[in-house]
């Protein structure tokens, strides 16, 4: 996905979640992108926030937002029924843009005119990129309205951060029985050259396929984003 695609997802969405970390804890609030460029996408706080000093301080963010609806409702057995959408998520490595380099960026793009208004408006008000992250989209159609399977999951990163590989793989001691493939509700799994393999855009990682698998042939990979 290009930036502009990734930044389209995010203002749709509009109002979006922020995570941050304060002396050990998670804390997030509600706050919104409003412009991006080939450098990243941007957000603005004021100096005086708790917000500013965590992000000063660790130099990342975690930003996540639903569409189009993020009510829950129930079906006639009590159980969750969510209308298709997607989610979307981007983490990653934030510096603080000077007021006269988001001037200047304004002379070329209207978009930042906004955040050159309100800091104009606001003096305590600051601009934050977000230049090296990875992040996906996770596309649901749980009740498989629309597709012919529950999920589309799509990654991507940008500023050269890799996207760390996550979720489910069949290793080499499957013996082929095919259990797996019949318990994947999400139709994730299938058969190539006799083995049986994880479609990742497909998978919730739901672990149905690693507690039942009898050979212990299911692996959760959890790579981490500094290798
Ligand atoms: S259940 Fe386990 S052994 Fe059977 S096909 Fe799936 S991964 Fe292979
Ligand atoms: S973790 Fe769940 S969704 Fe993913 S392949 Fe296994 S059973 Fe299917």
């Amino acid at each position: 996905m290009k930036i502009a695609e990734i930044y389209a997802k995010f203002d749709q969405i509009g109002c979006l979640t922020f995570a941050t970390i304060d002396h050990g804890y998670p804390q997030t609030r509600i706050a919104h992108l409003f412009a991006y460029d080939h450098e990243g996408l941007y957000f603005r706080t004021m100096i005086t926030k708790p917000f500013y000093a965590q992000l000063k301080q660790n130099g990342r963010v975690s930003i996540c937002g639903m569409f189009p609806q993020t009510s829950v409702s129930h079906d006639n057995e009590g159980m969750p029924y969510f209308a298709p959408g997607y989610t979307i998520r981007a983490t990653g490595e934030i510096r603080e843009i000077p007021f006269e380099t988001l001037q200047k960026k304004a002379t070329t793009e209207e978009m930042f005119m906004l955040g050159v208004k309100d800091i104009q408006k606001y003096p305590a008000m600051t601009t934050f990129c977000l230049y090296r992250a990875w992040g996906e989209v996770y596309d649901f159609d749980f009740e498989m309205e629309q597709r012919p399977h529950k999920l589309l999951r799509t990654g991507f990163s940008f500023g050269g951060q890799p996207i760390p590989e996550r979720g489910m793989r069949i290793n080499e001691d499957c013996t082929a029985c095919g259990e797996c493939q019949e318990n994947c509700s999400f139709k994730a799994i299938y058969q190539k050259d006799e083995a049986y393999v994880i479609d990742p855009a497909k998978c919730d990682v739901c672990g149905d396929c690693y507690t039942i698998c009898p050979a212990g042939a299911v692996d959760i990979v959890i790579e981490n984003p500094e290798d």
